[in-house]
């Protein structure tokens, strides 16, 4: 199993890369954003709750989000691996992932972070509020502060894989099949 944690503030391209992974690598993407997304357009208990959080660009409780990612690991059995895309944000969710997985007899191989100076994700993600539709890409001031959270509360995590020996850090521009490149030779030195 290859499985794949993709990192990186908002804005940087996980989503993006993580659909070109995916399909090369034959990986189920798990994005708890959008699961959360859709949750909210059902209308359901969890979207309820998850949607004042992701209106202010604050993080979803991590219980909430743990659970939520778990049964989405459950569903998909006979995986080749994965691809968290989005999660882990906090060190309790990655503490959980690792366990989830060991329970799985699996583990995570690589962390490939992207690195995107702030000022350009800015104006990344409000060309993208153009066109998402997503009330927290619309907001110059939810913007800001989902990226002062990523710092805050994510970034850190970094050091987490670092002592795995799985962090690998990836210049995140330039075009998308450029930094597809990079992504594929970093998950290559892991596979
Ligand atoms: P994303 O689509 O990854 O940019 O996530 C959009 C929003 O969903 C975030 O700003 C959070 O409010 C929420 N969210 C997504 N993933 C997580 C997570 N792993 N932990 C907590 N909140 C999350």
């Amino acid at each position: 199993m290859i499985n794949i944690v993709i990192f990186g503030p908002p804005g940087a391209g996980k989503g993006t890369q993580s659909e070109k992974i995916l399909e090369k690598y034959s990986l189920v993407h798990i994005s708890t954003g959008d699961l959360f997304r859709a949750n909210i357009k059902g209308e359901t208990e969890l979207g309820l709750k998850a949607k004042s959080f992701m209106d202010k660009g604050e993080l979803v409780p991590d219980s909430v989000t743990i659970d939520m990612l778990r049964a989405k690991v459950n569903e998909n059995p006979h995986a080749n691996g994965f691809i968290f895309d989005g999660f882990p944000r906090t060190t309790p969710q990655a503490q959980a992932l690792d366990a989830l997985l060991d329970s799985l007899n699996t583990s995570i191989s690589v962390c490939l972070s992207l690195q995107v100076p702030d000022e350009e994700l800015v104006v990344r993600l409000i060309n993208r509020g153009k066109t998402s539709g997503r009330a927290d890409d619309a907001d110059e001031g939810v913007i800001r502060n989902r990226l002062a959270v990523y710092m805050r509360e994510t970034a850190p995590l970094k050091d987490f894989y670092k002592q795995q020996n799985k962090l690998e850090e990836i210049h995140g521009v330039g075009t998308i099949d450029e930094i597809f490149g990079r992504l594929c030779t970093a998950i290559d030195k892991h596979a």
